[in-house]
């Protein structure tokens, strides 16, 4: 028997307005918003510019500047000048100057907040807990920063007459191309790490999300971030990323996205040399044991799968549910996915909003129809929702029930969606669980936590839990294994400042006589 846990709310939106902040940026003197390069404002030689919407109204929030070939190149030119001295500041003022940025982030948290809300599509309650995480991800890499061993290791003798040490530096210029779902997280991911070790960074938001990243750049220059440290570059991939990805002065990239353009871009960067790290989509699964109350699960879990509308790398999209409480979880989940409230994200008690844009609004209805085409049964089919007043991207959450064998989610959804699997045993749900080739997060809910431990091992994926799910803690790697990620060592962990770093091995002989 399910029993109800109301407690366990979706997130959900508060009522919220554009800050008169927020409208003068966006506005800009009736001037589209231009990429910043070397501490000034660039509007780019393509004369191309672009409009970034509000998904949820289809409002035109800003008209913003696309950065091309040349621009690329300037920006390149622009960080390699200002590495020459960065590279020698002290972890002292590098420190400095990321936490003057963090209080100007601050100072102006309801700029950043619209930006979320408006640009990015999503509801204050999870906009407000990404915004914590400017603060917490600067401090962390500030400690890391000022612990970190960099420049000569200890010598050894390596032969006689020899010695020899590792010699660990910045790479130089480092590029961090970023995704729409969570702008103001991903870009502290990036930059923080990036600029405490002494690397310029250039910052290549998603298309659908520029605003952060350019305020961010905006408030770096008033920190006092020297020019060319800290460079953005709007602009679609296939143009301004690729063009970043082509560059071979761009010594390193942080890439999170979707596989098949991590993929693409890493041959791209291997052709000339350029390193990179990638963090990229996933297809969550979550096994439920016999021993779980169905009716809390689900709801923790529906929490998760609908955490911004399900656009979240690591969520849950496939459950694997002890066949003893199957019918009884499917009941709750689909209460849950039912209930939630639909609307605009900006509306007070909105809980389910409009997808990011017109592309994933038909991927995502095509995926729903895929997947009864695979043999889903649906418990709720999906499709267009309908908001009053609002024209965006709306569509209802699916949920599918399916049996071992039948492969119909095999891809990332990317929404409030998820396929109920009933399962034997806990052999079989791990086995399942382990055959998607993404491998970025999943999960196991008991009672029996020290056998959630033993069954969370067994995951392939970078992020393995015991009842909870979109676990991310700074000290902790986040990232993936399949083609959810790599290389590189995850984000948020020590080996990610490492990952900015190059290491080299120094030898040095006696001169011969
Ligand atoms: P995407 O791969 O389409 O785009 C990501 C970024 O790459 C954007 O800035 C885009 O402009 C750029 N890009 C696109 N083509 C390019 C090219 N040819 N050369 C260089 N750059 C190019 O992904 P998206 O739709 O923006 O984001 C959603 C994806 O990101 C999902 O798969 C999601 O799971 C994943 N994601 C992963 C993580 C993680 O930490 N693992 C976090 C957030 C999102």
């Amino acid at each position: 028997m399910a029993t109800v846990a109301p407690q366990i709310q979706p997130f959900t939106a508060r009522q919220f307005e554009k800050p008169e902040k927020f409208l003068d940026f966006c506005e800009n003197n009736g001037r589209p918003l231009a990429g910043i390069i070397g501490g000034r404002d660039v509007m780019g030689s393509m004369n191309v510019t672009y409009d970034t919407t509000d998904p949820g109204s289809l409002e035109v929030l800003a008209s913003v500047c696309e950065m091309g070939q040349a621009e690329v190149g300037l920006a390149v030119d622009e960080a390699q000048a200002a590495f020459a001295s960065w590279g020698k500041t002290s972890v002292e003022e590098r420190c400095k100057l990321v936490m003057k940025l963090v209080e100007l982030c601050e100072r102006d948290r309801d700029v950043f907040l619209a930006c979320e809300i408006f640009d990015g599509g999503k509801v204050s309650e999870l906009a407000e807990g990404d915004f914590t995480q400017i603060r917490a991800c600067a401090e962390y890499f500030c400690d890391v920063a000022k612990k970190a061993e960099m420049g000569e290791g200890p010598a050894m003798q390596v032969a006689a007459g020899m010695k020899g040490f590792t010699y660990r530096e910045p790479w130089g210029v480092v590029a961090g191309i970023i995704p729409w779902n969570y702008p103001v997280v991903l870009n502290s991911w990036f930059i923080f790490p990036a600029l405490l070790a002494g690397n310029c960074v250039l910052l290549k938001p998603a298309e659908d999300t520029p605003l952060s990243a350019l305020y961010t750049g905006k408030l770096a220059e008033e920190a006092g971030f020297p020019p060319g440290v800290f460079n953005v570059l709007p602009g679609r991939g296939e143009i301004t990323g690729q063009f970043i990805a082509e560059h071979p002065g761009v010594r390193y990239i942080s890439f999170t996205g979707s596989p098949g353009v991590g993929q693409a871009i890493m041959r791209t960067c291997d052709a000339h040399g350029t390193r990179m790290k990638r963090e990229m989509g996933g297809n969550g699964a979550a096994i439920v044991l016999g021993d779980a109350d169905p009716g809390v699960v689900a709801r923790q879990i529906g929490r998760y799968t609908n955490q911004h509308f399900g656009q979240t790398c690591c969520t849950v999209h496939r459950i694997f549910v002890d066949q003893k409480i199957a019918d009884d979880f499917a009941d709750a989940q689909r209460d849950f996915f039912e209930n939630l409230q639909i609307g605009y994200q900006a509306d007070a008690g909105t809980q389910l909003g409009a997808v990011v844009n017109s592309t994933q609004y038909s991927r995502i209805q095509r995926a729903q129809q895929e997947t009864l085409a695979r043999g889903g049964q649906a418990v709720l089919p999906g499709g267009v929702a309908e908001v009053a007043d609002r024209t965006g991207y709306y569509l209802k959450p699916a949920l599918f029930r399916t049996e071992p064998g039948v492969d119909c989610n095999p891809l990332e959804v990317f929404h409030t969606y998820a396929t109920i699997c009933p399962v034997s045993s806990e052999e079989q749900a791990v086995v399942l669980a382990n055959s998607s080739p993404y491998g970025l997060g999943a999960s196991v809910w008991t009672r029996d936590t020290e056998r959630g431990v033993q069954i969370a091992k067994q995951f392939r994926d970078g992020t393995c839990q015991v009842n909870c799910h979109n676990s991310i803690a700074y000290g902790l790697p986040y990232g993936g294994q399949g083609i959810s990620g790599g290389p590189g060592g995850g984000v948020n962990c020590e080996e990610t400042f490492y990952d900015y770093t190059q290491v080299k091995a120094v030898y040095v002989g006696d001169y011969p006589e």
